[in-house]
């Protein structure tokens, strides 16, 4: 097995417990090959643990253990696979599409596999795990029985690591669409076309959470196929979904028709400029629904993102009735939660309107938040109120 040294700076982050080591971190790596596992030492040669090693990625280890004596082979995996299909058993009810294995926070570091019904969908976003991928591929058949097994492997993620982006059928043969039941709604998904790997699993429960709060107006702007309208179309009495994109507005179209719901409108606009029309148009809504795609991909978006942010928020709040919700999303890493109540706190100030913290969200149970990866925790979702 090969060996990797770290600094002395690498040995003290470490012992912060992150699961990731950058390669500035790194002393010595001459007996390592990219890819493998390799064992890990402080400056004093005393043995730390192992991690997947990658020279060409910036996060040169991947931790797995932190115990030198464990073999990283099938009963390493099955152990952990059987870890996270408990833990979903534990979290999520009344829904067939969820992420069973969440990467780092299930000891799985760069793989995601997310279940669509009978369906399972990975992506392998490291190195390190992609050699594995044959050998998880039949853990997942095995302990899950799965009619079909799909790898999105297209994330432009992966060419950090070196791997090609390529899509894979790894087993059977999935149907162009599948059909998820989120609550009591069904949904359609494209498991080669959608996004992600076919849905945005990570709002579920704030979709659910979505329909306490539906009455009267719903505008849900940033629709895709439909996830929040759905869900708010049973409390409302019109929902106007708006999404720019012709293929993802045809599809939730087609979701409409699946749960032959009448009451939402869609319409393939540009939200930021739909909503600005809407206010000149007088219209109100009782509730508005912000869950635009990352506006900040990297820090040095930063700045922009927050605009972006800032002034689709305040053209949500200036559409509310007297009383009206808020349900808005940030999916950016970037933007963390204490940045985004800054931009809401200054869209309210403009706006001169009073906002009030319903509840504070994140990502679902199932993607789970570690604290000792801050880079796990990335999805907020505030729920707020307008004065009445
Ligand atoms: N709320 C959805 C996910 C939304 S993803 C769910 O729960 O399933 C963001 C969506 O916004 C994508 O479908 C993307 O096509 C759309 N989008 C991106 N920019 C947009 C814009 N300027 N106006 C309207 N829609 C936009």
């Amino acid at each position: 097995m090969g060996e990797v040294t770290l600094t002395p700076k690498g040995e003290r982050w470490h012992r912060t417990a992150h699961p990731w080591t950058y390669r500035d971190d790194l002393a010595a790596a001459d007996k390592a090959l990219s890819g493998s596992v390799v064992r890990v030492k402080a400056p004093s040669g005393a043995l730390l643990g192992q991690a997947f090693y990658n020279a060409r990625s910036k996060i040169a280890l991947r931790w797995l253990t932190d115990d030198v004596q464990d073999r990283v082979d099938q009963n390493f995996w099955a152990k952990r696979l059987r870890a996270a299909i408990k833990y979903r058993e534990q979290v999520v009810a009344h829904s067939t599409a969820y992420r069973l294995i969440s990467s780092e926070a299930d000891g799985f570091p760069g793989l995601i596999v997310d279940r669509y019904a009978d369906t399972l969908v990975l992506q392998s976003l490291s190195l390190g795990i992609d050699s594995f991928v044959p050998l998880l591929t039949g853990l997942l058949k095995d302990l899950l029985n799965p009619k079909s097994i799909v790898a999105r492997n297209d994330s432009h993620m992966r060419t950090l690591e070196g791997l090609k982006e390529e899509s894979q059928l790894l087993f059977g043969k999935p149907p162009p669409r599948i059909e998820i039941k989120e609550g009591k709604i069904l949904y359609l998904v494209d498991v080669w076309e959608g996004h992600k790997t076919g849905a945005y699993l990570d709002q579920r429960e704030n979709r659910l959470r979505a329909r306490d709060f539906s009455k009267g107006r719903v505008l849900d702007a940033f629709a895709y196929q439909g996830g929040f309208s759905l869900q708010a179309a049973s409390g409302a009495d019109e929902v106007l979904a708006i999404e720019d994109s012709e293929s993802s507005a045809t599809f939730l179209k087609e979701n409409l028709a699946l749960n032959e719901i009448s009451n939402v409108r869609v319409e393939r606009a540009n939200a930021f400029s739909r909503l600005r029309a809407l206010e000149k148009e007088g219209e109100k809504f009782d509730l508005v629904i912000v869950d635009p795609p990352a506006f900040a991909k990297s820090k040095a978006e930063l700045a922009g993102a927050c605009r972006g942010y800032k002034e689709i928020n305040l053209r949500a709040i200036r559409l509310l009735k007297a009383g009206g919700v808020l349900i808005t999303s940030s999916c950016s890493y970037q933007i963390q939660e204490e940045i985004f109540l800054g931009v809401l706190r200054s869209a309210s100030a403009d706006a001169k309107r009073s906002l009030r913290l319903v509840e504070i969200r994140t990502q679902a149970r199932d993607h789970p938040v570690v604290l000792t990866h801050p880079e796990s925790k990335y999805l907020k979702c505030v729920v707020a109120q307008v004065a009445g």
